[in-house]
């Protein structure tokens, strides 16, 4: 933990710590200690993780990296962080991301960017650690924590781990409780762990997952153990590859690269199919309803009365203006967007049209999937990314069309509910990483991780 602490302050440039919490985690260090030598370590014992800010922390600040919850600290502890420091976790600080988890670069927080470790040969050109849990996956490339929450609503755990060379897993819509994590869009949003390996990852995600009822839509299944299904052996399985992932345009070493994770799945023993997933391409403009219609009607929250901060009023200002004044200084211009886009699509008369539209195509999608499940496929395997990580500040001015074409991989998997894992897969011409997908069926995290252990 005192090493973590260490690295952490001398990584100040990366700006993935935005809260430090150093008198907690020697705190919690010691009581590791304590238990270690008492022989009862939980299955995390004393290992230094981070949380992303989007997790409410008790007493400590939370605030979704949005300038709105200035000086929030929350009363109570997500299920989930509680989860990770009953298991021994220890928390050394919470971590930067897109402000409400709405970016792809980590560029919308209030904090400003964190930066990405990895550098494009021996280019100065600072990348971005993707987003939005951009801070997670910074922190545990370079080795600030073991290990770190992100939540992934369309993508925000696997994207950022393909571009800082980490895994990342994204469970089966229900697994993990919701509760005590700031809601973007909650028919999509899951926390999952951000790890150096797929190891790590089954030891954390077993410690996040499980029944709460708190959530309504936290499910009440048992949670089997991770760490023991990863045999490495996957002889016979059947890994599909969708043909509708393979997109016009895509750069060749993003196809090498899916070539060469097939190979390896092969040679591990898992009989590869060709599949389709028709419905593939209305997955991005689906999302980019659905997603800004839920955060539309969660963020109408943020008030000025009930958490953070409130604007400051001038003289006749009534409750209509202390609304839209806080409104207006505390949510940045992408948040701003969602809120527009989100109240537009559901507003009376356009509501059938786009709303209602984008629920069909997603049970379309949901379908495919089951589909080829039905036949007999195990797993699915994509590229994580549409490249590699992009230069920071290369995309703030462009369309923001051209942000939201990054997740074109990724958003399938949480219209769906599936869970969906990232691996590092190697590196592009420059030296950057580059991160293969698997997609599994539901509720099957622990082959998952096996077929990706295999990949590892
Ligand atoms: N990049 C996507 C978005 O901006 C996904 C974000 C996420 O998964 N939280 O909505």
């Amino acid at each position: 933990t005192e090493a973590c602490l260490e690295a952490i302050d001398a990584a100040d440039a990366l700006n993935a710590f935005v809260h430090k919490t150093p008198e907690i985690a020697l705190e919690r260090a010691r009581a590791a200690d304590a238990r270690i030598r008492a022989g009862d370590a939980p299955s995390m014992c004393g290992l230094p993780i981070g949380i992303k800010d989007l997790f409410c922390t008790r007493g400590v600040p939370s605030q979704a990296a949005s300038r709105i919850l200035d000086g929030f600290r929350p009363e109570y502890e997500s299920t989930v962080s509680q989860q990770l420091a009953d298991a021994g976790a220890v928390m050394l600080g919470k971590l930067n991301m897109d402000e409400f988890a709405m970016g792809s670069s980590n560029e919308t927080s209030t904090y400003g960017n964190a930066v990405n470790p990895w550098r494009r040969g021996n280019d100065d050109a600072q990348l971005t650690p993707g987003g939005s849990s951009g801070g997670s996956a910074s922190a545990v490339a370079a080795d600030l924590c073991l290990a770190a929450t992100g939540t992934d609503t369309g993508g925000s755990i696997r994207q950022p781990a393909a571009f800082t060379g980490i895994t990342g897993i994204k469970p089966t819509y229900g697994r993990c409780s919701r509760w005590g994590i700031v809601a973007f869009a909650s028919s999509l949003d899951q926390a999952g762990p951000m790890t150096r390996d797929v190891r790590d990852a089954a030891i954390m995600l077993q410690a996040m997952c499980g029944h709460d009822p708190k959530d309504s839509t936290s499910a009440d299944l048992p949670v089997p153990d991770f760490e023991a299904m990863l045999t490495g052996d996957i002889n016979g399985k059947v890994i599909g590859i969708p043909r509708e992932y393979r997109m016009e345009g895509m750069p060749e070493e993003i196809e090498e690269l899916w070539a060469k994770g097939t190979e390896m799945l092969k040679d591990a023993g898992a009989k590869i199919v060709d599949i389709s997933l028709p419905h593939t391409k209305y997955a991005l403009p689906a999302y980019y309803v659905i997603a800004p219609a839920e955060a539309s009607s969660n963020l109408a929250r943020y008030d000025g009365v009930r958490y953070g901060r409130r604007a400051r009023l001038a003289q006749g200002d009534g409750i209509t203006e202390m609304y839209e004044k806080t409104r207006a200084e505390g949510f940045g211009p992408e948040v701003q967007r969602r809120v527009m886009i989100g109240t537009y699509v559901l507003s009376a008369g356009f509501y059938d049209a786009y709303y209602n539209r984008a629920r069909k195509v997603r049970t379309l999608i949901k379908k495919d999937f089951e589909d080829v499940f039905a036949d007999g496929v195990d797993a699915i395997l994509t590229p994580a990314t549409p490249s590699a990580a992009f230069g920071l500040g290369k995309m703030t001015d462009a369309d923001p069309v051209q942000m939201y074409l990054n997740d074109v991989f990724t958003v399938t998997v949480n219209l769906a509910g599936l869970p969906g894992i990232a691996v590092p897969a190697g590196l592009d011409k420059r030296g950057l990483p580059l991160g293969l997908q698997l997609i599994g069926r539901p509720w099957e995290e622990g082959d998952l991780l096996n077929t990706a252990y295999a990949l590892e």
